[in-house]
């Protein structure tokens, strides 16, 4: 079961102009940012109460983030629900028939262990569930 919307990812061509966007838009400043070498980028987190904007730039031309940018352009990337087992999560959907992108959790942003799931499955909607690392 789901806990909460832990954040949106935006995907942004430049991090630093869109930081400037973000923190003005929402009048508060960035908290973290933080690369994922694995994933090929680099994010910025704001807090909206209690969920979360994530900015996500492209580090290198393979990068999803890099990929998404050329197909679709700037915008919303995924949502990220916050799971308190990610394991069983990742379990429980694959026997529901989704497409469970990761066969175990890695390490993501901000602390979290996360799996994505295929937007095939979801209405078109890329899901990451997220499980703080504690
Ligand atoms: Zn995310």
């Amino acid at each position: 079961m789901v806990e909460k919307i832990e954040h949106i990812g935006i995907a942004v061509k430049d991090i630093e102009a869109a930081n400037t966007v973000y923190e003005n838009l929402l009048g508060v400043s960035s908290y973290k940012m933080e690369n994922v070498e694995s994933e090929g980028v680099s994010t910025s987190f704001f807090r909206t109460g209690d969920s979360k904007i994530e900015l996500l730039e492209a580090t290198n031309p393979q990068s999803a983030i890099a990929k998404f940018i050329e197909k679709k352009g700037e915008g919303i990337h995924h949502i990220a629900f916050a799971v308190n087992d990610i394991k069983a999560e990742m379990k429980r959907l694959s026997e529901l028939g989704f497409n469970v992108l990761n066969k175990e959790p890695k390490k993501g942003a901000d602390n979290k262990l996360v799996c994505f799931i295929h937007p095939k499955n979801t209405n078109g909607v890329l899901v990451e569930l997220c499980q703080e690392i504690k």
